[in-house]
């Protein structure tokens, strides 16, 4: 199965606009929804090398006070049970304040030591100085409840920015076979044979969550 990256946020952070720039709608293949789930998760093939996993929104609840009211099951499974999910990137208005539901978000995705990354969607909606006030102000209210340092993006669907830094990031995580070797013509005379007996993919055993 290919590396997984998941997307998720609250409802009209701009999740869908940003999908769409990072695929551009090319080579977006939808592949299948969990099987006996929920068909709420999606999953698309990117140039056959990763899946795009396109998660429901959480916090409709007003208040969530409970993980249930949080987020839904099939959800919170798939984000702690799967071996190929290699990181999710949650989304964050940047116009905003620390909103609770985000907090509580990455507070469980902390407690769970599940990898992650931040998003700040639709910095083009104000000044540049905004946006890093709301990422400072982000980091300061998560550092409260959680050790998790993520890495941090900000992005705009509107004029692309962000686009080829999260791109970069997703192909930099990607298993090296998964990359398409470009071929010199000359042997490779410096590169270490693979004894004999390790099969082939070894290389991958135990390497899906910790990065
Ligand atoms: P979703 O509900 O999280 O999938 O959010 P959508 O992608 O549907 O976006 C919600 C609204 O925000 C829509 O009106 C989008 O046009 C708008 N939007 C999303 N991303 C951006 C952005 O980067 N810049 C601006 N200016 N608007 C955005």
């Amino acid at each position: 199965m290919l590396p997984e990256f998941a997307f998720i946020g609250r409802s009209n952070v701009g999740k869908s606009s940003l999908i769409n720039l990072l695929t551009e709608k090319k080579d977006l293949a939808k592949v299948s929804d969990l099987p006996g789930k929920t068909k709420l998760i999606n999953f698309f093939t990117i140039n056959g090398t990763w899946s795009l996993v396109d998660l429901p929104g959480y916090g409709y609840a007003h208040v969530a006070k409970t993980e249930r009211q949080l987020f839904n099951t099939a959800v919170r499974d798939y984000l702690s049970h799967r071996p190929t999910l290699r990181r999710t990137f949650v989304l964050i208005d940047s116009r905003h304040e620390p909103q609770e539901m985000d907090l509580k978000f990455v507070h469980w995705m902390g407690t769970h030591s599940l990898p992650f990354a931040l998003i700040f969607t639709k910095i083009d909606k104000q000044a540049a100085q905004h946006s890093r006030n709301t990422i400072d102000r982000f980091r300061a209210a998560m550092a409260k409840s959680t050790d998790a340092q993520p890495p941090v993006f900000a992005s705009s669907s509107t004029t692309k920015s962000g686009r080829a830094e999260i791109l970069a990031f997703i192909a930099g995580a990607l298993p090296a076979h998964n990359a398409p070797k470009p071929f010199t013509g000359a042997p490779m005379m410096n590169h270490p044979r693979r004894p004999p007996s390790t099969p082939v993919g070894d290389e991958m055993a135990g390497d899906d969550l910790d990065d």
